[in-house]
């Protein structure tokens, strides 16, 4: 393992936010996990484990550690000759992009959808990443972790994760106890596609048949020209997420704007588009300093230079506040904020 202090992390966030971490582990391997975590290494709590940072708001220098996870590694654990089934499995450091394209090559269906998605592995059952019509629990087998207060290891199984949308125990009950080291998912040499998106339909057909590696690549050229590339302007994506209300609240809101997006979702609700609520405050484009609302898509808040992280917090604030007053809407972020508020 490797141990820094002062540590700037303008790198290690997506926003390109400017603060600066009192102490950050390297971790590659599960052994320098387990002895970080059973005492057998002294270091300084509280601590935040960071992937690439990219669903993460920092809003002031961290005063303690950074678990940084490294851990490689892609391996075929199980394949059934006859079905088609397999469990692949990554470790929490790898790449996320760089394994849905490992699958894609190897001709494995289920994770296309969610091609180009920033982070690491370790990150994707935290959230229960989604994109397309597909949410990454629907793959997902298992979750190893350690234990971080005793070094222990604990396998999750898929249903012991209790994910839900954008969301899972480990953002719950588990918060924080828990290091993701590997995470399971079960694909298929057989995929059926999941072309539920009239848009991706039609970019895949573009491009030709309708086979895993186009789904793949139209879903590359349309999140290239939807979304602002963090490498050239800092954004998380997605800041808040999609309210899920009663159906009374969205056949009234219906009523009032007839071209609002409503889409069903689990039993007596539907879901509302928070990028559409923003978008009618007048938002889009907006700018304070350099802390804005991206100008093609007001669900993503951008940082075009110089912003603070406090900025871009007080910016989302007046957007969930504007959002409220005119639609009696609450506003959640999907975005974690790391710092003081
Ligand atoms: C341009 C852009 C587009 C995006 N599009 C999407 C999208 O379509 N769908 C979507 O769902 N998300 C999207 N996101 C959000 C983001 O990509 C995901 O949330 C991603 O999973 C975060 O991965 P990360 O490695 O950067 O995690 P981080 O942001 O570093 O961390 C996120 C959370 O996971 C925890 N964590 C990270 N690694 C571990 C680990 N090994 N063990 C335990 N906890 C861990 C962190 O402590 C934190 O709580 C987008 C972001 C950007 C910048």
């Amino acid at each position: 393992m490797m141990i820094y202090n002062n540590i700037p992390l303008k790198k290690y966030n997506t926003f390109g936010l400017d603060y600066m971490a009192e102490c950050m582990i390297h971790i590659r391997t599960e052994k320098e996990a387990t002895a970080l975590f059973n005492g057998t290494v002294n270091w300084k709590k509280p601590f935040l484990i960071l992937g690439s940072g990219s669903n993460i708001l920092f809003t002031s220098d961290f005063k303690g550690t950074i678990l940084y996870p490294e851990l490689k590694g892609i391996k075929i654990e199980k394949q059934e000759s006859d079905k088609g089934n397999l469990i692949a499995s990554a470790g929490a450091g790898v790449n996320w992009d760089d394994f849905v394209e490992w699958s894609v090559n190897k001709g494995f269906g289920g994770l296309e959808n969610l091609s180009q998605i920033p982070g690491k592995v370790g990150a994707t059952p935290i959230q229960n990443i989604g994109a397309y019509g597909v949410e990454v629990k629907d793959q997902i087998v298992k979750v190893k972790t350690i234990n971080i207060n005793d070094g222990s290891v604990r396998i999750f199984s898929n249903k012991e994760c209790e994910f839900s949308y954008r969301n899972s125990i480990f953002k719950n009950s588990e918060k924080g106890k828990y290091l993701v080291t590997r995470v399971y998912y079960s694909l298929t040499t057989n995929p059926l596609l999941n072309l539920s998106y009239e848009s991706l339909k039609e970019e895949v057909n573009k491009l030709g048949a309708e086979t895993l590696k186009n789904v793949r690549q139209a879903v590359i050229n349309i999140r290239r020209t939807k979304l602002p590339d963090p490498d050239r302007i800092g954004n998380a994506g997605s800041f808040f997420k999609n309210p899920v209300v009663q159906n009374y609240v969205a056949i009234n809101l219906k009523n009032e704007y007839p071209d609002m997006p409503v889409y069903k979702d689990q039993e007596g609700h539907m879901k509302l588009a928070s990028g559409w609520l923003i978008d009618r405050c007048g938002w889009k484009g907006k700018r304070t300093g350099d802390a804005g609302v991206h100008e093609k898509q007001a669900l993503v808040l951008v940082n075009y230079g110089k912003a603070t992280g406090m900025e871009i917090f007080k910016l989302s604030e007046e957007i969930k506040r504007s959002v409220y007053e005119k639609f009696g809407v609450e506003l959640e972020r999907e975005v974690e904020v790391v710092g003081v508020i």
